[in-house]
């Protein structure tokens, strides 16, 4: 039977460190750390999500602003406040809280947000900096999946990894991170043939598709290492994309859903918000 990867006790770990670490910074510096998030339009998941973001901010000691704007708002608005934000001096983090309207290229809006700023690693010089595996702003998700892979002393150099999912968001940063910490890594996607049996491959599965349910025991090798990524509400519960009850079965070690990535992401939301703030400050990583 898997050993439960506990997502929730790291998150709580890294939050509290991420407090003692603002208590220094603010000592050293003589300014509290702040997050901006823009929100544009009335989504409630994006506003639980946010409303999530910013408790956890309260709670580290990290100052956080929402910026909240109708979704009717211009592009050229948007990247105006962009680039206001950017100059700000008192603004160490800038989080632009996804989907945005179909008007808006989100692509275009992220890249005005300065690299330094940029918690969310979005931003085409962090995505460069991750591919060529120098440091910089990593997307959150995988890097929390990172921290819960060392936290379980999960060696991933030389293991087969395979990650299902190319978005920009996690799979394919999860990706970039995974080879940089020398796996053999085999990307997987919605025109993959036989998943079940590529899947089959991995020492180590990252499951990102939002799907709920699809990955049982016939995707997983004995013993692998099992991530789940996905997060869809089936009946109003948070559901994960592998069939939990299955592939607990087969796995070595498994995250559940809820309690296994979610809370990692915005533990380390907050530490990208440090790292922002250290950056700007002249700070190497
Ligand atoms: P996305 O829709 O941008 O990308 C999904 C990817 O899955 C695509 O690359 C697609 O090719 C692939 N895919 C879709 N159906 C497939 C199938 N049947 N077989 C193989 N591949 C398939 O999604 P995303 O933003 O990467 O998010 C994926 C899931 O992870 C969603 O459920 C999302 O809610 C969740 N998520 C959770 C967190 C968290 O903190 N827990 C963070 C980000 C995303």
């Amino acid at each position: 039977m898997a050993t439960i990867i506990d997502g929730k006790q790291l998150a709580l770990e890294i939050r509290s460190q991420v407090r003692l670490d603002v208590v220094k910074l603010v000592e050293k510096y003589g300014k509290i750390p702040h997050l901006t998030v823009i929100l544009i339009g009335e989504d409630p998941a994006s506003q639980t999500y946010v409303s999530g973001k910013e408790k956890a901010c309260q709670y580290a000691g990290i100052k956080s602003s929402i910026i909240h704007k109708d979704d009717s708002i211009s592009e050229m608005e948007l990247l105006n406040l962009i680039d206001d934000l950017n100059a700000n001096n008192d603004v160490d983090g800038i989080l632009l809280q996804l989907p945005i309207p179909k008007h808006l290229d989100a692509d275009k809006i992220i890249s005005k947000i300065l690299p330094e700023k940029d918690v969310d690693g979005f931003t085409p010089i962090n995505v460069a900096k991750l591919a060529m595996g120098h440091p910089g702003l990593v997307p959150c998700t995988p890097l929390g999946i990172m921290r819960l892979l060392e936290k379980y002393h999960i060696e991933i150099e030389g293991k087969h990894c395979v990650v299902i999912g190319r978005s920009q968001i996690v799979g394919k940063p999860m990706a970039s991170l995974l080879l940089k910490a020398n796996g053999t890594v085999t990307v997987c996607h919605s025109r993959t043939k036989e998943l079940n049996k590529v899947a089959q491959l991995g020492d180590i599965l990252v499951v990102a598709i939002g799907k709920p349910n699809l990955v049982d025991k016939t995707y997983i090798k004995e013993g692998a290492v099992v991530i789940d990524v996905g997060t869809s509400r089936v009946d109003g519960k948070l559901t994960g994309d592998v069939f939990f009850e299955s592939a607990k079965e087969k796995a070595g070690f498994i995250t559940p859903v809820p309690g296994g990535v979610g809370p990692m992401t915005i533990a380390c939301l907050l530490e990208n918000t440090l790292t922002c703030y250290r950056y700007l400050r002249g700070e190497k990583q």
